[in-house]
């Protein structure tokens, strides 16, 4: 084989009818992580992987293995890996290794899935283009001077460039879905609630959510049915029956009703990327969907709301960062020095940036002036979408306003690095599943189409998108 299957089904059966082996394909995987030219990988663990091959190919040979057995993937580096370096892209974790893996990690390990590496992200998951890592910036496959978005970038170039099957993220305000977007690939962040965080570094513990990327819809959903499910160590994880969440993927979407809420088609989007999605709505119309116009009114608020509330609950998990607990020390001549140093030296710009922002926010004084207050219009935007899913099957959205910018382009303007998210973190505030799938091109560059469903609506999501996928184009790009 010269080149990895795109898809966990395509692995799946070559893997069963013996026409490759989870070794062969961890070889594959890690060749082409070795050889990739985007700084997308923090950390290739052959050793690993190898191992975990290994132990892959005794599953399959014993027969009855999972789906996902053998199959390779890439975590993003803010997710713990147990003996394994887990940096989120900081200084200030520059070394360290936790000493037990994620939930997630731990799920793909019984399935038997082949763990390559660790991804290149914005530091702390901070960011929108990938630039805020502190071991360099990731660069979009499609076209090298570009970003490939973020904060998830190196996990979606990852799957973009043919290194590996599917990938792992986190999505705070959009980083699984913008970069998916970006690159031409599928991204989900599920529903608040669906994965266990446990194990994953914390950025806005209210908002994140681990979610998978894939070149294609069933294995997204694949992943999902590994990941989902309560799990005793986060408390935030419901306890809901297994759902089969493939078993609608060729249901269609005649008779679906499809709300297209008027606020995400607003002046500063690219006419490319409107042309694109407008499109797609004419595609789903024509296979039968109904597309229902509506409003979302408090759409406006939400950049207000989420860079209150994420910087909030971000200068307060990031505490922990002492030069005491863990990573790096700079030592000072008292504690509060030591303090000063190690946090000075360790966090980047970005980071110190969110950090001000949270403190001021939460600060005794301004509390009820801010905090406060982004609380309660994060409750309307929640009751607008439950109100819009009263009358609508799922909302299609832009996932971004724009694709792929050049590299420096923004990162001395967060203002306008912020409006990246405008489509995307609504969906965070509200805490509902959203998914990006690849929706054509605009001057050569990936263009991605967000559907959003009703909270645990992930099987209607996955056949809303795998309903597109079948009549829109994807996006392929050689490594
Ligand atoms: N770009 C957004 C931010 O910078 C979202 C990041 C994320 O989802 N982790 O906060």
């Amino acid at each position: 084989m010269s080149a990895l299957p795109r898809t966990a089904r395509e692995a799946a059966d070559l893997l069963r009818r013996r026409e490759t082996s989870a070794a062969e394909l961890a070889e594959l995987a890690l060749e082409r992580a070795y050889a990739d030219g985007h700084n997308a990988w923090l950390l290739v663990a052959d050793g690993h992987a190898r191992a975990q091959a290994r132990s892959a190919d005794e599953r399959l040979r014993a027969g009855d293995a999972p789906l996902l057995c053998g199959v390779p993937w890439a975590c993003k580096d803010i997710i713990g890996t147990r003996g394994i370096e887990t940096t989120a892209a900081s200084r200030i974790l520059k070394g360290y290794v936790p000493p037990y893996s994620a939930t997630v990690v731990e799920r793909l390990d019984a399935q038997g899935a082949v763990m390559i590496g660790k991804t290149n992200l914005d530091e702390f998951a901070m960011g929108s283009s990938s630039e805020n890592s502190a071991f360099g910036p990731v660069l979009n496959p499609h076209d090298r001077t570009r970003v490939p978005g973020g904060s998830s970038g190196g996990s979606a170039v990852a799957v973009a460039a043919g290194q590996t099957v599917f990938s792992l993220g986190t999505d705070t305000g959009g980083s699984i879905r913008q970069p998916a977007s970006l690159c031409g690939v599928v991204g989900l962040k599920p529903t608040y609630g669906r994965v266990s965080r446990y194990g994953v570094v914390a950025f806005a513990s209210s908002l994140d959510q681990v979610g998978p990327f894939a070149n294609d819809v069933e294995t997204v959903a694949m992943v999902c049915e590994a990941l989902f499910g309560v799990d005793e160590h986060d408390a935030t994880t419901m306890p809901l029956p297994a759902e089969p969440l493939r078993a609608g993927l060729g249901d269609g979407v005649k008779g679906l009703r499809l709300g297209v809420p008027r606020e995400y088609f607003v002046e500063g989007m690219e006419p490319g990327v409107e042309r694109a999605v407008r499109a797609a709505l004419a595609a789903l119309e024509r296979e039968g969907a109904e597309l229902v116009d509506i409003s979302l009114p408090s759409t406006d608020h939400g950049l207000a709301v989420y860079y209150i509330i994420q910087p909030a609950e971000a200068s307060a998990n990031l505490t922990r960062y002492d030069g005491v607990r863990y990573g790096l020390r700079v030592a000072g001549a008292d504690l509060a020095e030591t303090y000063r140093r190690t946090r000075g030296e360790g966090f980047g710009a970005e980071v110190k940036r969110r950090l001000i922002l949270g403190t001021y926010a939460l600060s005794a004084g301004y509390y009820d002036a801010y905090y406060s207050k982004a609380q309660k219009v994060r409750t309307l935007i929640k009751r607008e979408f439950d109100e819009a899913f009263t009358k609508v099957d799922a909302i299609i959205t832009p996932t971004s306003p724009s694709v792929a910018f050049p590299i420096g382009a923004k990162v001395n303007d967060p203002l306008t690095m912020y409006l990246n998210d405008a489509f995307t973190l609504p969906v965070n505030i509200a805490g509902l599943p959203g998914i990006s799938v690849p929706c054509g091109t605009s001057g050569g560059l990936p263009v991605g189409l967000q559907v959003i469903a009703g909270s645990y609506q992930e099987a209607m999501l996955f056949r809303v998108a795998a309903a597109y996928e079948r009549i829109g184009g994807t996006m392929e790009v050689a490594a």
